[in-house]
């Protein structure tokens, strides 16, 4: 079995692997690189094989950096299965759709190509294959399973074997132990090789008592100085976590009456998804749905899909909390409201997630006082406050159990996903705790197992 690293090495986005041996050739994931122009010109160059020779692609779940490059796939000739999990398959959809929408929106003015159509977006939604987690797909020459990855809805860490000689996992995205509503990552079985994400791999989370009573206060502040809250939203799984525990909050009246928006169509949607997959739900969700309680809607919370319904959140009187993508500043309808609050002392933005480099949100995240959005030159004046504890990601020390706690250890583990100081340092945590070889690839490095 050949591995190759043709993206998400030594960066966080664009995860890519290619999967070979003499009977066939498969994708773990296609996704977009994001965050940067470079990493958007990166997304046009030619894929560094030919798509019409790759058989199958083998999806881990629905985020862009992981299903981005599908449709370009598909437009170069890409005709075979897209294996991945009911819940991915519905949400995958939603993703691209919304992918395609932002560069027709933001491309408009600059007459550029579009990296795909809508019309690729329909090729590619229809090869999709649903399978669930633990069944066995056999493809010629390899069979695999996914496992649950618990981070996101429908996300999975992929286990292939070849012909009982080569096992390898790729662990997609690992979810953070503390999400309230999903099932935590499933065991992994005994491995020759992981491929391991490492978006966390040199930092530890905030506990989840601490990131409950931080948004609380945040909330109750804001409204105190009739200031706005605006909590960027990564539309899948981070924004239902918001909301999850918001109804907590409201329901048992731990914060005063408040007008709360969710602002993003994607957000809606994917809010809609979830609320389908009810059998994805950890035990204590499932109770709670069960019981009659609907977990992600409370009184004061008004979902504003259209544009209109958007503007006038402009109209309604202060204070008040708005929740809208994208998650990283970079694009979205939440650029509105910056232009509005940032430069406003009472208002706050709560930043509840990664910020790639490049990213207004990282420039916001790392304290620059003076950001341009829109065209708009903006002296920032509101609050910028952060907590790590709602990533998705698993942490160091959770990537840490999520081996320790494997049927066996990996032989090989390559540490992907990350920023070269995080996936370096992750690599360097994992020799020193298993003695286990761990490296960090390059894009374009192939291994054989
Ligand atoms: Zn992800």
């Amino acid at each position: 079995m050949k591995i190759s690293f043709h993206g998400a090495a030594r960066e966080v986005t664009g995860s890519c692997f290619l999967v070979e041996n003499d009977d066939c050739r498969v994708l773990v994931d296609c996704g977009m690189h994001q965050g940067t122009t470079v990493a958007d010109a990166e997304n046009f160059k030619d894929f560094p094989f030919d798509p019409k020779t790759v058989d199958a692609v083998i999806v881990t779940h629905a985020h862009l950096d992981h299903v981005g490059r599908l449709p370009k796939l598909v437009k170069e000739g890409f005709k075979g299965k897209i294996y991945a999990t009911p819940p991915t398959v519905e949400l995958a959809s939603v993703v691209l759709k919304d992918a395609e929408q932002v560069m027709e929106d933001a491309y408009r003015s600059e007459y550029r190509p579009k990296l795909f159509e809508s019309a690729d977006v329909e090729k590619t939604e229809k090869l999709f294959k649903a399978v669930d987690y633990s069944r066995k797909v056999r493809l010629d020459g390899l069979t695999f399973r996914f496992r649950d990855a618990g981070h996101i809805l429908g996300s999975a860490f992929v286990e292939m074997e070849e012909n009982g000689r080569a096992r390898a996992a790729f662990s997609g995205d690992l979810g953070n132990i503390h999400d309230p509503i999903l099932k935590p990552t499933a065991q992994l079985a005994a491995q020759d090789v992981l491929l391991i994400e490492s978006t966390y791999g040199n930092r530890l989370h905030e506990t989840v008592q601490d990131r409950s009573k931080q948004l609380k206060q945040y909330i109750i502040n804001t409204i105190k100085r009739a200031g706005v809250l605006i909590i960027p939203a990564f539309a899948i799984e981070r924004t239902q976590v918001l909301l999850f525990e918001l109804n907590h909050l409201v329901e048992n009246r731990l914060i005063p009456p408040v007008d709360i928006f969710l602002d993003s169509p994607m957000a809606i949607k994917a809010t809609e998804i979830m609320q389908d997959f009810p059998q994805y739900y950890n035990q204590t969700a499932l109770q709670q749905v069960c019981s009659g309680d609907d977990i992600m809607v409370f009184p004061g919370l008004e979902k504003t899909l259209t544009r209109d319904d958007s503007k006038r959140i402009n109209d309604s009187p202060r204070p008040k909390v708005i929740i809208a993508g994208s998650g990283m500043m970079n694009g979205g309808r939440i650029l509105h409201h910056l232009v509005r609050y940032l430069g406003d002392a009472r208002s706050m933005v709560l930043i509840i997630g990664y910020q790639a480099s490049g990213t207004l949100g990282r420039r916001l995240y790392n304290g620059d006082k003076h950001v341009e959005v829109l065209s708009e030159r903006i002296n920032v004046k509101a609050e910028i406050k952060s907590i790590g504890a709602y990533s998705a990601h698993a942490d160091q020390k959770q990537l840490i159990n999520w081996i320790k706690q494997a049927e066996q250890l990996p032989k090989h583990v390559y540490c992907t996903h990350g920023e070269e100081e995080a996936s370096a340092s992750l690599a360097t945590r994992i020799n020193e705790e298993f003695g286990i070889t761990a490296d960090v690839p390059r894009i374009g490095d192939t291994i054989i197992i």
